[in-house]
């Protein structure tokens, strides 16, 4: 399986990858989370990314390109699905050649769409607890789910740049600059679309529906 998940910040890209990762025996590559590593671990593309990424804007294509073509060197034939990557039509046409190159073709492209008024809330209240990594929302998680954290000495955690400034450039930014490629994958007979309002395991079955069609 070789997909893209596409969708606003907050749609749920990565928490719905992960589950079809595990499901499905694919790698997730998901720039976000390996931007957010450099930026841990004090390297030197950390120190060029993390201003840029903490203002809510996109870092440069040659930057997420190599991340991408590093990933998909390591995962040999395996299944891929990729999560915030591309990121504008650019990217999109990159990849495209990309993956020509090594001959391992696109099945699809995800579109997960949810309103931009409940962005905002999900994005608000993201958390991540500590101790396990798991991800919560102050808005949305159980009190039970919150204190399970909490009450074994976790902290719940807030991505820098889930703060209101960068959100808003967020959304911006997407709708700007990432909504164009899905005429791109429109065009291209590879997009299919998911409503991703709705809890994470309502979601998760549509996903599943669409792809077994
Ligand atoms: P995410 O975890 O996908 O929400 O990404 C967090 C931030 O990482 C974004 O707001 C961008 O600053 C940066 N980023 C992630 N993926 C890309 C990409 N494909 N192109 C450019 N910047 C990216």
């Amino acid at each position: 399986m070789r997909l893209i998940l596409m969708g606003a910040p907050g749609s749920g890209k990565g928490t719905q990858a992960e589950k079809l990762m595990n499901e499905y025996d694919c790698h997730q590559i998901s720039t976000g989370v390996l931007l957010r590593q450099s930026i841990e671990s004090g390297s030197d593309l950390g120190h060029k990314v993390q201003k840029i990424m903490s203002e809510g804007l996109l870092v440069s294509d040659d930057i997420v390109l190599d991340l991408i073509k590093n990933q998909l060197s390591e995962i040999g034939d395996d299944g891929f699905l990729l999560d915030g990557y591309p990121r504008n039509i650019s990217q999109a046409k990159s990849l495209k050649d990309l993956l020509e190159t090594i001959n391992k073709p696109l099945d699809y492209t995800i579109l997960i769409n949810v309103p931009s008024e409940i962005l905002i809330k999900r994005l608000s209240g993201r958390r991540t607890c500590s101790l396990t990594g798991k991800t919560l929302n102050i808005y949305f998680s159980s009190q039970s789910e919150l204190d399970e954290c909490l009450s074994n000495g976790g902290e719940l955690l807030q991505r820098e740049d889930d703060n209101e400034d960068s959100i808003i450039k967020r959304i911006e930014v997407y709708e700007e600059q990432t909504e164009p490629m899905i005429d791109f994958y429109r065009s291209a007979e590879l997009l299919l679309t998911v409503d991703g309002q709705g809890p994470v395991d309502e979601v998760y079955l549509g996903l599943k529906k669409l792809m077994e069609l």
